[in-house]
């Protein structure tokens, strides 16, 4: 059996958009996942409550239908992170690759390891606009819809910087 998940894609040092490419040309090679949407690509301030004087984030999310259950998932998630470099210093604090489990098909799981769908989901504009791109009729697996989501997270501090080709070439 295949499902299908939505992915979380971040980044804010190094070159963002090209971890962020880099990214999404990994999940479409590794054989249990294929690709099946990518968002357009938004800039937005660090969020509130984060650590200080970071850069500018650049996110993005991708839907791919997978074999690989959630929590071996999140494996190859993060160790597409490591391979991009990343160091956890401190929570929040910037990074060069973020992949984060959005939804995986209408599943809720609340491990110490994984929770789906992703705790800060509902607040984020740079997590809820890109749904929308992708699945304007998206819902939770509780029935909320995406987008009656949208309004109460937009904020000024989000702006779309590429149409959803973005990620088609890299170095
Ligand atoms: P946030 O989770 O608020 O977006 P973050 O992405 O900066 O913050 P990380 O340091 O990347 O947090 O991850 C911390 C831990 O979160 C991971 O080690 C992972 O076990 C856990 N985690 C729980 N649920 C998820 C999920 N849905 N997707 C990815 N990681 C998750
Ligand atoms: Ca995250
Ligand atoms: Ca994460």
């Amino acid at each position: 059996m295949s499902y299908l998940a939505y992915l979380g894609l971040g980044a804010n040092l190094g070159q963002p958009q090209q971890q962020l490419s880099w990214a999404v040309h990994q999940l479409s090679a590794l054989p249990q996942c294929q690709l099946a949407a990518v968002s357009r690509l938004y800039r937005s301030k660090p969020a509130l409550g984060s650590p200080e004087n970071q850069p500018d984030y650049t996110n993005a999310v991708v839907a791919v239908t997978t074999t690989l259950p959630p929590h071996q998932l999140l494996q190859q998630l993060q160790a597409l992170e490591n391979q991009a470099g990343r160091v956890r210093v401190e929570r929040w604090g910037a990074r060069v690759l973020d992949l984060d489990i959005l939804l995986y098909a209408q599943d809720i799981i609340k491990t110490a390891d994984l929770i789906i769908p992703h705790l800060e989901l509902c607040h984020r504009s740079f997590v809820v606009l890109p749904l929308l791109d992708i699945c304007p009729t998206l819902a939770l697996p509780n029935g909320t819809k995406i987008a009656s989501l949208a309004t109460a997270t937009v904020s000024d501090d989000i702006h779309v910087t590429a149409d959803n080709t973005w990620w088609h070439s890299f170095d």
